[in-house]
């Protein structure tokens, strides 16, 4: 899938930005930038072998793990870019929780770079970029839905729309602190798809964060339900589990 450079317009919105907001690193809070080289270079990829489909750490690669083994058939493949820890989770810490939101464009290009090094496989392409929504309710006290703007981000650098017709229509407790059986039901039936059928569809869900995979398996299904063939996960980040 061709990957595209940042536009020009982008450019100059995010020279505006950086007076907005200067830029600082979230790992050794160094000026002009949202992560130093030094910083960047403590990221982790999950380390192989890893599940085919969840991609959490296994012994065999291209197996699929007792963890993901009962997901529907159509969710392709769910990965993170990098391990979620160190400085990667000081970046994404800021930006969610202090509204550091210039950060999505640096983020999201953590999301290409996953797409660059093939974690999905090379001949995969999708018809629609999506993500795990906010509620409304927790948008408005944010001021910004986080996975919504890496999504924008990653959709205009791969010339793909963007859908915002995936909801959350029911204001979850946070998953932090919750085991994977608990985080499957406090988000089951969280969300709901406002747009057309999906009919053959292949569809990349972004997200910041991925912990179990519950969310995205759960925002995944109004897309199957509307007849989405392929649904893939994307987030900037994984938690893992050894
Ligand atoms: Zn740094
Ligand atoms: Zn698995």
């Amino acid at each position: 899938m061709p990957i595209r450079p940042y536009r020009p317009l982008r450019r100059v919105i995010s020279a505006f930005e950086d007076l907005v907001f200067p830029p600082i690193c979230a790992g050794c809070h160094e000026r002009g930038t949202w992560l130093c080289a030094t910083c960047r270079r403590d990221f982790n990829v999950v380390a192989r072998p890893i599940c085919a489909r969840c991609g959490q750490p296994g012994d065999e690669a291209s197996n699929v793990c007792s963890h993901c083994d009962a997901w529907p058939a159509q969710i392709g493949a769910v990965r993170g870019a990098f391990e979620f820890g160190g400085p990667l989770r000081d970046a994404i810490h800021r930006y969610k929780y202090q509204s550091e939101y210039a950060r999505a464009a640096s983020l999201s290009e953590l999301l290409v770079e996953a797409l660059e090094r093939s974690e999905f496989d090379p001949n995969a392409s999708w018809d629609l970029i999506a993500y795990v929504p906010l509620h409304a309710r927790r948008r408005r006290q944010r001021g910004f839905d986080q996975s919504r703007l890496l999504a924008k981000e990653l959709a205009d650098r791969l010339g793909l729309p963007c859908t915002s017709d995936l909801l959350r229509i029911v204001d979850t407790p946070t998953q932090v602190g919750r085991g994977a059986a608990e985080r499957r039901l406090n988000v089951l039936d969280a969300f709901d798809w406002k747009g057309g059928p999906l009919n053959g569809s292949r569809i990349l869900i972004v997200d910041d964060v991925i912990t179990t995979g519950a969310t995205m398996i759960a925002a995944s299904m109004p897309l199957i339900r509307a007849g989405a063939d392929r649904v893939d996960g994307l987030a900037v980040a994984r938690e893992v589990y050894r």
